[in-house]
């Protein structure tokens, strides 16, 4: 194993466990802290239960269970999609956003920023290799909006090439399950 591959393990573990121990501070599974930290990210195309499946790889029934938990305990709730039928957007409710405060991702952040890193070279390279794993597991690479292929900057906002919509701004720093890696992407 390459000393890379021995940090991301280590890295990856280290995570995991804080993840765990956010969990139990809020008497939840860790899927329900992830689920809430996913749907904190995602745009308006994947604050779906369908995207969150997705997402982490499990199966629907797994979701819905998951979904049922964090709106009995107050930390989401389902808005019906004005112009779909059937579907509806998992939003956080205060109480959901609180789970998040001072959670692994915010110390993950803080030590970021205190070490002397390029931040640009280091998501860049981050995310070549994310890209490259979810593709060899099959699985959508959810990225962010304004790095993605179908990604129009127009002169009075953003639009989304693949369903032609326009974007807000606060949607083109979510993450998306259309999400597609622009040509000059490394994988
Ligand atoms: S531009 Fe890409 S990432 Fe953004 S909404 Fe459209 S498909 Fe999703």
């Amino acid at each position: 194993m390459s000393a890379s591959s021995l940090l991301l393990e280590r890295l990856g573990a280290l995570i995991h466990q804080s993840v765990r121990e956010d969990a139990a501070r809020h008497g939840l599974l860790p899927i329900h802290v992830q689920v809430l930290h996913y749907l904190a990210q995602a745009n308006r195309y994947s604050d779906l239960p369908i995207a969150v499946a997705d997402y982490f790889g499990i199966t629907r029934g797994t979701v819905s269970q998951t979904l049922a938990v964090l709106e009995r305990k107050g930390l989401l709730v389902k808005e019906p999609d004005a112009r779909h039928g059937k579907r509806v957007h998992l939003k956080l409710t205060s109480a959901g956003e609180a789970v998040l405060k001072e959670s692994w991702a915010e110390r993950v952040e803080k030590v970021l920023d205190s070490l002397s890193l390029d931040a640009n070279t280091l998501d860049k390279a981050l995310r070549e290799m994310l890209i490259a794993l979810q593709r060899l597991n099959g699985q959508r690479a959810f990225g962010v909006c304004r790095q993605c292929a179908h990604f129009l900057a127009e002169e009075d906002g953003a639009r989304c090439g693949l369903t032609g919509e326009p974007l807000d701004t606060e949607q083109t720093v979510r993450i998306c399950r259309e999400w597609t890696a622009a040509r000059n992407e490394a994988v």
